[in-house]
């Protein structure tokens, strides 16, 4: 099972912020780091992840700092305008066991390019 309550920086992610592993980059700036899904679940499927270490988005909301977050939002929806995902976009964040969270660094998955289906599966 992830530990989400303490950061730990072999996570595969904090590891492709390193550069220590490959990963598809389709965006970046001073807050984000964004790449392809290696497992696309959509025709678009990019996560985004913070440059810092937050381990799921509660971890997020109770420490980043007010500026971190505006940007992190931000950048987000520069990166919907550089996709010009016109039609819509489905984003989602995984938390812990219950939510499906298989890697213990933020990350908001972005998905588009045909209509997403089914917000949950039973
Ligand atoms: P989650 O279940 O929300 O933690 O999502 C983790 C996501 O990371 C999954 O959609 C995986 O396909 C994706 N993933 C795992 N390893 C890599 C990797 N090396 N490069 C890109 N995506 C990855």
């Amino acid at each position: 099972m992830i530990d989400i309550t303490n950061y730990n920086n072999d996570n595969i992610f904090a590891k492709i912020l390193r550069k220590e592993i490959p990963s598809k980059k389709i965006f970046e700036n001073e807050y984000v780091y964004a790449f392809e899904d290696i497992s696309p679940q959509a025709p678009v499927h990019i996560l985004v992840i913070p440059k810092l270490a937050f381990c799921s988005f509660n971890d997020f909301s109770k420490k980043a700092d007010a500026k971190f977050m505006i940007e992190f939002i931000k950048s987000i929806s520069l990166i919907v305008e550089k996709l010009e995902l016109n039609e819509g976009y489905r984003l989602i964040t995984n938390v812990g066991k219950y939510g499906g969270q298989e890697v213990p660094h933020l990350h908001f998955h972005l998905l588009s390019g045909k209509q997403i289906g089914r917000m949950v599966s039973t």
